[in-house]
């Protein structure tokens, strides 16, 4: 009761408050003047403030356990120098915390140690270097994107990147919009708006994060037209439902789903000779859009670009950025007739790329020209086709480094022991491709006797590059397939630090894990990486 009493003493707290040095006094503070060099005055001044008013509401609400003792013992209007200068040293301490935390990038680098490649909550697909220094080169400065070097003119966006995308993928002509779902939209409103779309019932997809066949349909005007059942639909089903309204033929690869059992599906080639009879554009979404036999890398065969192209489709739309793994682009390839008329509808030009697309597009496609080298150079590529025995190798690298940091720690620290081993595991591709493809994988699994895994699992998160791991009984799992070589070094400094193990971190709060984790405590990181 006595606390009680001490808390509600107004005199008392109001000469703390008293105590708070004032803004001017505090912005002369050597290590202050050092900020404002850094970060500029303005931002400065605002964090001191913010951090004084914070600290004024703190001790008003009696939050401030050191200060409480503080209150308790002060005679009302005597106070110590003592008191003084903690409260100046606590207030200086609060301010470099804050402005750390204020100038830090909210959208930051992360470590990914789930396994899923192209995980599309992480960023989906990673840059390889070549594309980007090439695209940094473009974008920080002038560039020709739309302006025709021959002549001195205003040129087309998309010729730059167009040559190379006809070369790798066999097509005519190629245009690049914001993403696959853009592309769709923007096929369909403009080979389709007003007339009737013919489409298989087993192919109605939805795509994580609202995308809908049938929602794109009715947003680029065109009709639905399902024909077939679920399981089965045949060249005859497309032919009967063909009337006057119907504009166009569109197949779309079921990516993140199969249908299996008694089931037929109408092939490209079969859809293609019924367009050619009919006039009709076949259109097909390829979603993830591979430029490469995967099945040559031991996975399972993904239908690729160059397939549909020969195969008869005379609109192919694909994802930059997903199996592709390059930048977020939806990119469509096919008949020159068609894309030119997508070139010129209104909204080609609202969902058009911008400059450091466009350079990283150019320079993902040209590394497909020898597709030896894209997988060399194409990090989702790479990581897809590292053997699993590569991947065990460095995951023993690492969990060997990460002991060693371990157990070369000071005993005397506040650190509880923990265990590292390499663990079997499996690893996903991620962004709805190749959804039934276990890839075999090792993970640096990592666990503390006195942390829960929900809570190492947290503490990574919060690191200034998190780390983002996998939920496995009481193990956090690192999956190596998805950490890179340089990364090691940084986990290493992790563990050397000491954070990450620190007991008793926040006693009084215990961190339960949040409904992700909770997701990825499935050994099977199947929903993740939600495209
Ligand atoms: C992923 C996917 C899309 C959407 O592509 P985004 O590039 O994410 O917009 C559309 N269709 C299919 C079949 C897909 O797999």
């Amino acid at each position: 009761m006595k606390q009680k009493e001490i808390c509600n003493d107004k005199i008392g707290k109001r000469n703390i408050c008293r105590l708070i040095p004032r803004v001017d006094s505090l912005m002369e503070e050597k290590e202050i003047r050092e900020m404002i060099r850094e970060y500029g005055y303005n931002c400065v001044l605002r964090v001191v403030r913010r951090t004084l008013d914070e600290l004024r509401e703190e001790i008003w609400n009696g939050t401030r356990e050191e200060i409480q003792d503080e209150i308790r013992e002060k005679i009302r209007d005597e106070i110590r120098e003592e008191t003084k200068e903690q409260i100046r040293k606590s207030a200086m301490e609060r301010i470099v915390e804050n402005l750390r935390k204020e100038m830090r990038m909210n959208l930051t680098s992360v470590v990914n140690g789930t396994g899923i490649i192209l995980h599309t909550g992480l960023g989906r697909a990673p840059l390889g270097e070549e594309v980007l220094r090439h695209a940094a080169a473009v974008a920080g400065g002038y560039s020709n994107l739309e302006f025709d070097l021959e002549t001195g003119k205003r040129g087309e966006r998309c010729v730059n990147f167009e040559e190379t995308v006809c070369r790798v993928t066999g097509a005519e002509a190629a245009l690049a919009v914001n993403n696959n779902a853009a592309a769709m939209l923007l096929i369909l409103s403009s080979l389709a708006s007003g007339g009737e779309v013919i489409v298989s019932r087993g192919e109605l997809v939805e795509i994580g994060g609202g995308f809908r066949i049938p929602e794109i349909m009715e947003l680029g005007g065109a009709l639905l037209r399902e024909v077939g059942t679920t399981n089965r639909t045949r060249p005859d089903d497309y032919r009967n439902a063909i009337g006057e309204e119907t504009k166009a033929l569109l197949k779309v690869h079921t990516s993140n789903y199969r249908i299996i059992g008694y089931t037929q599906e109408t092939s490209l080639e079969k859809l293609a000779a019924l367009g050619e009879e009919t006039g009709l554009p076949v259109i097909q979404d390829l979603g993830s859009g591979v430029l490469i036999d995967l099945a040559k890398y031991g996975l399972a065969h993904e239908p690729m670009v160059q397939e549909a192209v020969k195969g008869g489709a005379d609109v192919v739309a694909f994802s930059g950025d997903k199996l592709l793994g390059g930048p977020q682009a939806g990119i469509i390839v096919g008949r020159k007739k068609y894309i030119d008329k997508m070139k010129r509808h209104p909204l080609a030009r609202a969902l058009r790329i911008d400059k450091f697309t466009a350079a990283a597009l150019e320079a993902v496609f040209r590394q497909y020209l020898d597709p030896d080298r894209a997988v060399e150079r194409i990090p989702a590529l790479g990581m897809l086709t590292r053997p699993a025995e590569t991947v065990r190798k460095d995951a023993e690298k690492m969990a060997a480094r990460l002991s060693a940091v371990i157990s070369a720690g000071d005993a005397s620290s506040n650190r509880t022991e923990a265990d590292i081993i390499v663990q079997a595991c499996v690893s996903r591709a991620g962004g709805g491709s190749l959804p039934e493809e276990n890839i075999e994988s090792y993970a640096v699994a990592v666990s503390a006797p006195e942390i829960t895994a929900g809570e190492l699992a947290a503490r990574f998160r919060k690191l200034d590059r998190p780390v983002i791991g996998r939920i496995s009984g009481e193990k956090l799992l690192l999956d190596m397939r998805t950490i890179r070589e340089e990364e090691i070094a940084y986990l290493e400094s992790v563990f050397r630090d000491g954070k990450i193990l620190q007991r008793d971190m926040s006693p009084q709060k215990k961190t339960y894990p949040q409904k992700n984790e909770i997701r990825q405590k499935d050994e099977m990181p199947r929903k993740e990486g939600e495209q």
